[in-house]
């Protein structure tokens, strides 16, 4: 059996005219040989009847505490509803078809709602319906803990389902329809002239999502790595050759046989809604009992410097006023800018290679662009700007390192 996953994001199941394609797209699978196992997400995007910003908004204003566990049911409807719909949908095309929720496919997750964890896979039940010739819709984005409590595996995570399932299938390998042609040099709405990719590595599409490029999202990314299974990223609505992420090598990538200074840089990521904290003054016991308070909030931190006399950091803009109560209680000195964005430059060949970061704060500068904070490692520069200057500074560093002519 040549098992192929198969995943449908929100926008490629928001009409019926687009879930007629993401239909053909399963049905042209079948045809060529494949067993498909098809995932999907809730139909479109926030405003969207069964979208899950939608279900969310349904509890917000009732009271302001959150119940994680509630939550995740009422998010998992969203993509329930979108299974049914598209067995439906194939059904009427003559494929028949079966809807499973996450618990149903075995997804054993734990009890960390809202980002939870898939712990194993038990997928018994699938291939029992794959060998009486159905074909699986499983619902995205969901598993249920050992006690049967469904959860959610964290925004996008629909993604994370589809190659978590490649792998408990030992899929050829995994599709994921979304509403852009591949992966791009940056992200289309940003940057109008950003240019497909035909081929990016595990690593390099990884540090992407990791740093804010939201078209996969990095878990998934680390499970298809942990299994070598390819997955080609596609449009739902055309036939272009999308884009295949797997673990080549750089010597082997067309890029690096071009031979050009430039092809050093892959792609630009940006992340908005950043919070800078400064605070002055603090003794090393001071500074790990704030770096603990923080993180048993669940304030996770990024671009830490520690200096003599202060410590830098940044943190999630929607953890802002929790963290500055944790501050306050603890008398720091301290300040905050808040809305700022950061933005990556991704790419495995620029390991070694010198004046990368003094091209990037150039180019940055030249556009009036002040940089607050810098961090590198060998694959990722990446620069902390104010919120007003994002554009201008993903636009500058595409144009940089010309990744127009990919
Ligand atoms: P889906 O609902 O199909 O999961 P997402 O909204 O999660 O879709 O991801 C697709 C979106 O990711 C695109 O519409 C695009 O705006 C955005 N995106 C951000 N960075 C990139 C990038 N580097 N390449 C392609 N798309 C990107
Ligand atoms: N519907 C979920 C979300 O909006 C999961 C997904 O789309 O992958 O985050
Ligand atoms: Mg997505």
């Amino acid at each position: 059996m040549k098992v192929l996953i198969q995943k449908f994001g929100g926008t490629s199941l928001a009409t019926s005219e687009v879930r007629e394609k993401a239909a053909q797209k399963i049905i042209n699978a079948k045809k060529s040989g494949y067993s498909p196992v098809v995932v999907v997400s809730a139909m479109g995007r926030n405003g969207a009847p069964y979208a899950t910003d939608t279900l969310l908004s349904l509890v917000k204003d009732i009271c302001p505490a959150t119940y994680p566990r509630e939550v995740d049911m009422l998010m998992s409807c969203g993509e329930i509803i979108s299974c049914v719909i598209m067995v439906y949908t194939l059904k009427s095309k003559g494929y028949d078809a079966v809807a499973l929720t996450g618990g149903q496919a075995g997804i054993i997750t734990d009890n960390n709602y809202g980002n939870a964890t898939i712990l194993r896979i038990e997928p018994s039940k699938i291939l029992r319906y794959m060998e009486m010739g159905k074909i699986p819709v499983v619902a995205g984005f969901q598993g249920v803990t050992e006690d049967g409590d469904i959860t959610t595996l964290g925004r996008g995570g629909s993604d994370t389902t589809a190659t978590a399932l490649g792998r408990a299938l030992s899929a050829t390998f995994v599709e994921i329809y979304t509403d852009v042609d591949g992966i791009m040099t940056a992200d289309p709405r940003m940057v109008p002239n950003a240019s497909v990719l035909q081929h990016i590595s595990y690593n390099e599409v990884f540090q992407m999502a990791d740093q804010g490029a939201k078209v996969i999202h990095p878990k998934a990314v680390e499970i298809a790595m942990s299994s070598n299974i390819p997955i080609v990223i596609k449009n739902t609505n055309g036939n272009s050759p999308g884009t295949i992420i797997s673990s080549y090598f750089e010597k082997d990538s067309v890029q690096t046989k071009l031979g050009e200074p430039d092809w050093v840089i892959t792609g630009i990521a940006h992340m908005l809604d950043r919070t800078q904290i400064t605070i002055e003054g603090l003794d090393q016991d001071k500074e790990n009992q704030i770096l603990r308070k923080l993180a048993d909030n669940g304030i996770s931190i990024d671009l830490i410097n520690i200096f003599p006399n202060n410590m830098v950091f940044t943190i999630n803009g929607s953890d802002a006023e929790k963290a500055r109560t944790i501050l306050e209680e603890n008398e720091c000195e301290f300040s905050m800018i808040n809305n700022c964005s950061k933005i990556s430059a991704i790419g495995n060949r620029m390991r070694g290679v010198p004046g990368v970061m003094s091209r990037i704060i150039k180019a940055l500068t030249k556009e009036g662009v002040e940089v607050l904070q810098t961090a590198d490692s060998h694959t990722t520069i990446s620069c902390l700007i104010k919120g007003e200057d994002t554009v201008k500074a993903v636009m500058a560093l595409h144009e940089e390192f010309k990744l127009y002519k990919r």
